[in-house]
């Protein structure tokens, strides 16, 4: 079983063996599958054995909210795909996103992320950090290295931006944005939810840490809300130690410990554990992990088709007359189309296709309601193909103009391609299109 270990060992299998293997390695006699360990806490025989658990000194599970066997199984699966040496689940990709910044920014602290942002990890960056004493200052991600430089200040803490943003689908040039963390001494953190692990692995190009929001393609089937926060391993804490006094001086809480000392190249996983997820609390059931693994299991064979499909759709739609304009990085006349052959195995992106119907927000509706297959959900990144109409749904409550500002076009469909058959959904499509 997984001993709760804060090192895993680097990358060593091809991704396709370590999403069907990974993670959960029974011993005799032991369940072939990964167990649901539903328990809050562990059994020990003498008060000792507990006692050197809480002290840190020893590895061990004692309560979930701080470890659960399941919760580390999946935990470990997802840091060998990321080629992460030690890796933390949450309750959501928001927590994951909350998590992979204040673990090293706090009240006085500053930090630069790309404005091509989820909407939900905006409103926490740049409204509730606020609260928490945290200042953000957004950037084009797509400006030269001297404007985006610019942006820092001697309090700055990290870098954050997404490997392909939800829902402008702008692609980071994560080499690029790792060159500017560095030369100023922070961490790049990239949020890999859309490209996920098989698309892209953010640490080969220079991140630091990577977070997802696994309820997306990691999960794959819309069962469970989740995240995950991955370090590479390779950020020297110590050589900026004036920047990170959380990682590098004495921790009260734990009798003075310094967790760079004491863990390595494990100190940023183990800070979140024992200090973040024990004072905040945002653990995955391990039922969750357990539909999260499942979905882990077949996302070598799913990413693939979710990209055959998108870029066929992608390609259909730029050959309609009622589609006023398309974004995705698959087709060669895209604005990232080199970067993504570069960044990308296979030059493959994602699912996620954008594009608008000429006609405006009205037209829009009247196209979304008339498909049949694909289904109206809050949601992407999906086995079944979805659509949103931003407009009408995340971003109601803003007028045309406010939305222009957002980056979000009145006509702008995210469309999210599923892994059923293309033609059934181009089918779908033709039939929506000819109602409008
Ligand atoms: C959905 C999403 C999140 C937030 O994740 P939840 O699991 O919904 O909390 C963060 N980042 C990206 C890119 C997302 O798509």
């Amino acid at each position: 079983m997984c001993r709760g270990s804060v090192l895993y060992s680097r990358q060593v299998m091809k991704a396709s063996t370590i999403c069907v293997q990974s993670g959960w390695q029974p011993g005799k006699g032991e369940p072939r599958v990964l167990p649901i360990y539903q328990s809050t806490t562990f059994r020990y025989e003498t008060s000792d054995q507990m006692a050197r658990l809480f002290d840190l000194e020893e590895a061990g599970f004692f309560y979930t909210r701080l470890q659960n066997p399941t919760n580390e199984c999946v935990a470990k699966k997802i840091a060998e795909l990321e080629g992460g040496v030690a890796a933390i689940l949450t309750s959501s990709g928001q927590a994951a996103s909350f998590y992979s910044v204040f673990n090293i920014c706090e009240a006085g602290d500053h930090f630069v992320c790309t404005s091509a942002l989820y909407g939900g990890t905006y409103n926490l960056f740049a409204v509730t950090f606020k609260k928490f004493g945290i200042d953000c200052t957004f950037v084009d991600q797509d400006a030269p290295e001297e404007e985006i430089q610019k942006a820092f200040r001697p309090n700055t803490k990290c870098v954050f931006g997404e490997t392909i943003s939800n829902p402008s689908l702008q692609v980071l040039d994560i080499e690029k944005m790792a060159r500017i963390a560095h030369k100023n001494g922070v961490p790049l953190i990239v949020d890999n939810t859309f490209a996920t692990p098989i698309n892209c692995r953010p640490f080969e190009h220079g991140a630091d840490i990577v977070m997802h929001s696994t309820t997306k393609y990691m999960d794959g089937h819309a069962t469970q809300v989740g995240g995950v926060v991955v370090d590479s391993g390779k950020f020297d804490w110590a050589a900026h130690a004036d920047k990170f006094p959380g990682l590098t001086t004495p921790d009260a809480s734990y009798h003075g410990l310094v967790y760079t000392e004491a863990f390595g190249a494990g100190a940023y996983i183990t800070k979140c554990t024992v200090q973040l997820m024990r004072d905040l609390g945002s653990i995955p059931s391990p039922m969750n992990a357990f539909l999260l693994n499942l979905g882990l299991e077949t996302l070598h064979l799913r990413m693939p088709r979710h990209c055959e499909n998108a870029q066929k759709v992608a390609e259909f739609l730029s050959t309609q007359e009622d589609v006023a304009w398309i974004n995705y990085a698959g087709l060669p006349d895209n604005k990232y189309y080199e970067l993504a052959q570069k960044q990308f195995d296979g030059g493959r992106t994602c699912g996620v296709v954008t594009f608008g119907i000429k006609g405006g927000r009205e037209r829009a509706i009247k196209f979304i309601d008339s498909l049949k297959l694909c289904a109206i959900v809050t949601h992407v990144a999906d086995a079944r193909t979805c659509v949103l109409h931003p407009a009408s749904h995340t971003h109601r409550q803003l007028t045309d103009q406010q939305l222009e500002e957002a980056g979000v076009k009145p006509d702008l469909i995210r469309f999210s391609v599923g892994i059923e058959d293309a033609e059934d959904i181009i089918a779908d499509l033709k039939q929506a299109l000819a109602q409008i």
